[in-house]
């Protein structure tokens, strides 16, 4: 059995679900065994019948007040009582802030091989797994041999790969009655952030803007953008550094991974800790003063010019297309 974790967040599924079940699938279709998944959290049993419509035979869902919030100490004490009954040959998370934290504290309890953050799965001749992970901030890809250790836990970058699609099956939900044992920690409170624009990471268009927008202030010009566009605002680290975004904005290595429709560089210089975290966008568009910046290396269209002149004609202009 494949074993597929399948992140929730307030009752919803999130897109890095779907993504760990297209993983999934292709690893149980090669070893010819069945693929189940698993959603943990209070009052998600529907959920159970969102999954099944995605070629797995069976979803367990732990719907468990004690689940309400995300601790690693409940969630992953509950994946191991799991996996010691079901016996998964694999276990699959997304490498979410949630995922890369239970996957490895998963693999720590139950003492086996954690194959983190990778973009690719294939197979070799003799069906064992190989993996692709990026390494050194992306400057390179490592193809690695998945050990024989059984079960072997990999979680997938977010991004990297596609949804899974809808495929006919008759799966069944099983609600599996299984509490956490004691807790060392309690989630006192959650205190969300307002965000006026949609979120990050599930954005189809992300707006970006660094060290060139010289100062806090002038964010509103992308926010003006991004309400255009029903976009959301990301920062380059030189940006959050200096305090002009908090860092729940940062895209790259030591912020977040997106990969939307049509990613907006503006005033960003497309250093490689930030590409790492923006490649995979379908079409990138870079706005920059500098005609030799890195960033119009991996830019699809790249405007050279002053981004104080260039947003607000786009602005005008997206304004004008939406009427039409
Ligand atoms: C371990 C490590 C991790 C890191 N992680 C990250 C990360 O997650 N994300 C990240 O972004 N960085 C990260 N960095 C930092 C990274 O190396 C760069 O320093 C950073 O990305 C630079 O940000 P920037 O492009 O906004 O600034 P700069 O490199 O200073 O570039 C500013 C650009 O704005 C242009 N510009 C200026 N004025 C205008 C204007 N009016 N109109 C148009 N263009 C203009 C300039 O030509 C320039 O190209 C990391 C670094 C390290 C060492």
């Amino acid at each position: 059995m494949v074993l597929v974790f399948c992140e929730q967040r307030e009752g919803s599924l999130r897109k890095v679900a779907f993504e760990a079940l297209l993983v999934g699938y292709k690893i149980a279709e090669t070893r010819q065994t069945q693929l189940s998944a698993v959603i943990l959290g209070n009052g998600v049993q529907p959920l159970g019948q969102e999954v099944v419509r995605f070629g797995v035979s069976s979803v367990l869902v732990v719907d468990n007040p004690a689940l309400e919030h995300y601790t690693p100490e409940g969630y992953a004490d509950i994946l191991t009582q799991l996996v010691k009954q079901y016996q998964p040959e694999t276990v699959v998370f997304s490498a979410s802030a949630n995922g890369k934290d239970l996957a490895a504290t998963l693999a720590a309890h139950l003492e086996t091989a954690l194959l983190p953050d990778c973009t690719a799965v294939e197979f070799d001749q003799n069906g064992t797994l190989i993996a692709t992970r990026p390494i050194y901030a992306g400057k390179a890809l490592a193809t690695v041999r998945a050990p024989d250790a059984r079960p072997l836990v990999i979680s997938i970058r977010p991004r990297a790969v596609g949804p899974a699609e809808e495929k006919p099956g008759n799966g069944t939900v099983v609600a599996a009655q299984l509490t956490p044992s004691e807790l060392r920690t309690r989630v006192a409170d959650v205190v969300k952030t307002v965000l006026k624009t949609v979120e990050l990471t599930e954005a189809d268009i992300v707006i970006s803007g660094g060290r060139g927008m010289k100062g806090p202030e002038n964010y509103a010009l992308l926010e003006e953008l991004a309400a255009v566009l029903n976009a959301a605002v990301g920062a380059s680290r030189a940006a959050v550094d200096a305090g002009w975004r908090d860092h729940q904005f940062q895209v790259g290595q030591t912020g977040k991974t997106v990969a939307p429709s049509l990613y907006i560089a503006c005033g960003i210089s497309g250093a490689i800790q930030h590409l790492v975290g923006m490649i995979n966008s379908k079409c990138i568009v870079a706005i920059n003063k500098d005609p030799e910046a890195n960033i119009f290396k991996v830019a699809d269209y790249g405007i050279v010019g002053d981004l104080f002149q260039v947003v607000p004609l786009l602005i005008e202009e997206f304004k004008k297309v939406k009427q039409s």
